[in-house]
């Protein structure tokens, strides 16, 4: 796997190479636009895409990913939401074209009491409206799994293969695990046997092959809380054990980890290294 955290834009896209390189990334994901507003932002400029990419080849990070908008709901009841999302996401998967990042991971959105069939059906109908229009043929969408809070869509892995079967798109689209969310959401992965147990049901109904990242965050609240508190590594209720097993997984070996847990980038780079530090040699 991997390994990195998401790293902040704030002092433009090679800053976010530079906290890469001081975190000790493989991996990093980042926000391509302000994440606080849905107003179309200004473009990217090809020396900014340049420096980032310079930037990140001298810190040897080879895998990256953006997180969309969390003001995007696309089965937002109102239809002029709902177009408000659209288009945004239309420009999430534009920005990553641009920045050369080939997965925009988001969190499928939330039905507002319409009920489950309906909101999965506007999220697929939505993302594909997107995938139409937008000019990103080499970016592949990543549904989040969510802690299925209230009425928040893929806090299970039936409900995200719901959305991705019924896509016109269907072979671009791939999932990002939340580890977190996944607990949050009501699974148990925390023994070795139940951690197998877990990834034979995400191979049963969605294919591992679909998942190309992992939000690796630690989670505050126990099992089924359906709260999405993240915790650092190893302080909440997961531990440090099914961290090892999934960073050893070797069905995981091409996907991106990413650390999400808030604070400064010293709290990451501690985390990162505790991350790594899991690694086995490969078995012979
Ligand atoms: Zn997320
Ligand atoms: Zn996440």
């Amino acid at each position: 796997m991997l390994l990195g955290a998401h790293v902040s834009i704030s002092g433009g896209f090679v800053e976010a190479a530079k906290a890469g390189k001081y975190i000790g990334c493989e991996a990093i994901q980042i926000f391509s636009r302000s994440p606080r507003t849905l107003r179309r932002t200004k473009p990217i400029a090809p020396e900014e895409v340049q420096a980032f990419w310079d930037g990140l080849k001298k810190a040897r990070i080879v895998g990256t990913a953006t997180h969309g908008n969390y003001l995007i709901n696309l089965s937002a009841t109102a239809a002029r939401m709902r177009k408000l999302a659209r288009t945004a996401f239309v420009e999430e998967l534009e920005r990553a074209q641009i920045l050369g990042i080939p997965y925009v991971i988001f969190h499928p959105g939330a039905h507002m009491g319409k009920g489950e069939a309906w909101g999965l059906r506007q999220i697929t109908e939505s993302v594909d409206w997107a995938m139409a229009r937008a000019d990103a043929p080499n970016v592949s969408p990543l549904l989040e799994n969510t802690a299925g809070q209230g009425s928040t869509l893929g806090g299970t892995w039936e409900q995200l293969r719901e959305i991705i079967e019924a896509s016109r798109f269907t072979d671009r689209l791939g999932v990002c695990i939340d580890t977190c969310h996944a607990l949050a959401a009501g699974y148990d992965f925390l023994s070795p046997d139940r951690y197998d147990g877990f990834m034979g049901h995400v191979e049963a109904v969605l294919g591992t092959r679909r998942v190309r990242a992992f939000h690796l965050n630690d989670s505050k609240q126990g099992i089924g809380s359906h709260a999405d508190r993240h915790e650092h590594i190893g302080k909440g209720e997961i531990g440090i054990d099914p961290f090892r097993w999934l960073v050893n997984d070797p069905r995981f070996a091409a996907s991106l980890g990413i650390i999400e847990t808030a604070g400064p980038n010293r709290v990451f780079k501690k985390s990162l290294k505790l991350l790594k530090s899991l690694r086995e040699p490969a078995a012979t």
